[in-house]
């Protein structure tokens, strides 16, 4: 399997033939701990240890598993030094994965202990082995032979080890049958393996016939990945084009040369259908990585990437920090989106660290996307990256036709969303037999309740942000902390009863209106509040694929990567609301949300129609979704960007400030601006209170930081910061590249 001819383990563990012989004494070494601290503290080590190798050392009270990092620095004395100890299995991290870490730590300005934290994310992923035994036949014959002990004897004779437990179950006989056979000598003790082993996926278990760009996009990638070296490739393809079954060539190179793949989506509910889609191509299911695994698997997965036994992982952007000793490919699947941005702890935009990761590697990266980010979009038109082009859908699917409507003619009665030539194609769609998803980006009943006698507008105590009506769960909430609380009987103001009325719509809103109109369809709301994690979101998806379901109503939950046959028609209800203001990839993302869901329309053999009601029939994002021709957009975008010298064309930072008491907040903000350091091709602004200026109860201040393409903006961060003392009650966190602005 491994062609250079050595074995996963030798590259990450130490084994025993390869370490220097008598090399036992003492030694220093800095060790770097999961901690934001500066940087790696001296320990003492009872032997030499290459960089990554993890050990257990004492710090004050605690114990931490850190890993070796850097020659020490010699400053402390010896004898001041504590001792690290040794982890079973001498477990390393790849070399690699150290260095990896080291330049994330630097360009997102996080402390490399909170970095190295991401790697180390593994309850007890370094305790020993806790070894299982099982049983097989053993030499002696018991002294007492009986019906019971028989039937155990020969289960036991064919070879396979059981656990005790399994032999007396087996055999129908009681548990001190066994052990007395065990005592008896009769039964001999083997060690069992901790977990059964991941399978090893099958490159060639049913692969399909690539049409001709397929094909062509899939020789250039798998070249790629023969050629064992940094590259960096668009897949841009429209929907249903197979941009997933072109990159599983790519996948299947990979194994067939001996190398890990680590393949990123965007978000979990998305990885529970690809990994049964990965089976049918691969034979089994590949390893997954993300937040709903169990400690057990997390440890089991942990140690088998490490080990080399995982071949393939699917994951979230923290998959990006597993030990790959071998990594021979990395996908990133809908690149664009916006959920590979980590936005708590350390900031990171997991795309971009993986071409990072990448080139660190030497091996390629894929990015895919229908609507790839500006960013991406101009290193393919550069060449920077390759440009792999999928133009078509696969087989008979076509691009759905898409229209607009316009709201400011074709609304019908005030406090309805669905106008007269949607609910028109609802009727058509639904006599035909076929399936509709409307589409709104707004969880709820309404997104603000307001009193009608006062102008009162209900919002959130601890956030500067709306309470949004729930009727499903009877509350109101606030999408910021969470916090919920009952519709008041009276105005907290004027003390009207009942006096609150709904404004705008949500999707429970609409799905009422639905429901009044067409009392027959069988409906379903999809948002995270009816959806309750990936196992729901799953049965959801099932009954609408088996047409359980005519119309689904739904935010972007049911927007992405899902492929519905029968579903022909799809509604935008409210096309002006991205909710993405003040941002300078609010175009941008609008029209990435909305190509996507129209994508959802006609992926099989009957034809598409997508319906987007608009009150800005004349933007340029809507007659770029009206004509189809998404590069024209793209090339407008980029000449906007060019001339606003915003990413990719310039670079941003952020600061956020954030703290309890908003005066001190504020005067931290005035304080760091004048602090900011003149530096050439760098613009400071701000501060300013952020969009939503308090959250959670705390207040936030922003400055943002402009800089020209050339200027190291992390190095005048770190001038900049140098010279600030922030008070500890108020919080600083650096956000470079932000793709949030609120
Ligand atoms: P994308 O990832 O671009 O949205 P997919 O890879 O999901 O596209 O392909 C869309 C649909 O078309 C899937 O059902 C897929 O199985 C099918 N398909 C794509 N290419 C092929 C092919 N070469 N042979 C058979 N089916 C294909
Ligand atoms: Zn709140």
């Amino acid at each position: 399997m491994d062609p250079s001819g050595t074995s996963p383990e030798s590259l990450t563990m130490n084994s025993p033939a390869l370490k220097p012989a008598l090399q036992v004494r003492p030694q220093r070494a800095g060790v770097l701990l999961p901690l934001p601290l500066g940087g790696a503290y001296d320990y003492i080590l009872d032997s030499d240890a290459p960089r990554g190798t993890l050990v257990d050392v004492p710090l004050g009270p605690r114990r931490y598993i850190g890993a070796v990092w850097r020659p020490p620095d010699g400053t402390v004395d010896e004898s001041k030094l504590k001792t690290a100890a040794p982890l079973p299995g001498e477990p390393r991290l790849p070399e690699s994965l150290c260095n990896f870490i080291d330049w994330v730590s630097r360009y997102t300005l996080t402390p490399p202990g909170l970095v190295l934290a991401l790697a180390l994310r593994v309850p007890q992923a370094f305790a020993a082995e806790v070894s299982r035994v099982g049983y097989v036949r053993g030499t002696a014959m018991p002294p007492r032979m009986t019906p019971a002990r028989e039937r155990v004897l020969e289960v036991a004779g064919d070879g396979m080890a059981r656990s005790a437990a399994a032999l007396a179950e087996e055999a129908n006989a009681s548990p001190a049958v066994v052990r007395g056979l065990i005592d008896a000598g009769a039964l001999a003790e083997v060690a069992l393996p901790e977990f059964s082993p991941f399978a090893c996926p099958d490159p060639g278990f049913a692969t399909s016939t690539l049409n001709l760009e397929q094909e062509a996009a899939a020789r250039t990638l798998c070249g790629a990945v023969a050629s064992q070296r940094f590259s960096a490739a668009l897949l841009d393809g429209v929907t249903g084009s197979g941009k997933t079954e072109t990159y599983f060539a790519a996948v299947a190179e990979a194994l067939r040369r001996g190398r890990q793949t680590l393949i990123l989506l965007p978000e979990i509910a998305l990885t529970v259908q690809f990994l049964d889609r990965f089976a049918e191509r691969f034979g089994c299911r590949p390893a997954e990585w993300h937040s709903d695994l169990s400690p057990k698997e997390r440890r089991r997965t942990w140690r088998a990437v490490m080990k080399g036994e995982a071949r393939v992982v699917v994951g979230a952007r923290s998959a990006l920090f597993l030990p790959f000793p071998e990594l021979g490919l990395i996908v990133v699947d809908e690149e664009h989106e916006q959920a590979y941005k980590q936005e708590e702890g350390a900031i990171y935009h997991a795309r971009d660290m993986a071409v990072v990761r990448a080139r660190i590697e030497n091996c390629p990266v894929v990015l895919a996307s229908a609507t790839p980010s500006l960013e991406t979009y101009v290193n393919a038109s550069t060449g920077r990256y390759k440009w792999l082009k999928l133009p078509r859908r696969h087989g008979a699917a076509v691009m759905p036709e898409i229209r607009l409507i316009d709201l400011r003619h074709a609304r019908a009665e005030p406090g309805t969303w669905l106008s007269q030539p949607l609910r028109e194609a609802l009727a058509t769609t639904l006599a035909a037999g076929e399936q509709a998803m409307l589409f709104l980006n707004r969880r709820g009943y309404a997104p603000l309740t307001l009193c009608e006698a006062c102008g009162h507008k209900m919002t959130c105590s601890q956030c500067s942000a709306w309470l949004v009506e729930h009727r499903y769960h009877r509350k109101l909430i606030c999408h910021h902390c969470g916090l919920d609380t009952a519709l008041p009987q009276s105005c907290p103001q004027c003390h009207t009863q009942a006096s609150f009325i709904a404004c705008g719509p949500g999707v429970e809103r609409v799905a009422e209106e639905f429901a009044a109109v067409f009392p027959h369809a069988r409906m379903a709301i999809a948002s995270s509040d009816t959806m309750h994690g990936p196992a729901e979101t799953q049965a959801a998806i099932r009954a609408m694929t088996k047409h359980e379901i005519d119309v689904v109503i739904g935010t972007q939950i049911v927007a992405k990567g899902h492929h519905f046959p029968q579903l022909t028609l799809v509604g935008v209800v409210d096309a002006d609301l991205g909710g993405f203001d003040g941002d300078i990839r609010a175009r941008e993302r609008t029209f990435q949300l909305l190509h996507q869901v129209s994508g959802r329309a006609g992926r099989a053999e009957k034809p598409g129609l997508v319906l987007i009601q608009t009150r800005n029939p004349d933007d340029a994002v809507m007659k770029a979704l009206a004509s189809g021709d998404r590069d024209a957009f793209y090339e407008q975008e980029r000449v906007y960007r060019e001339r606003a010298h915003a990413p990719p064309f310039g670079r941003l930072a952020a600061i956020v400030l954030s703290g309890a008491d908003g005066e001190r907040v504020r005067d931290c903000g005035r304080m760091l601006a004048k602090a900011a350091p003149a530096g050439r091709g760098v613009k400071v602004w701000g501060p300013t209170p952020a969009f939503y200026q308090v959250l959670r109860g705390r207040t936030r201040e922003r400055l943002l930081v402009q800089a020209e393409r050339h200027v190291d903006i992390q190095a005048y961060l770190r001038a900049w910061l140098a010279r600030a003392q922030c008070p500890n009650a108020v919080r600083l966190t650096v956000d470079v590249d932000p793709v949030s602005f609120f």
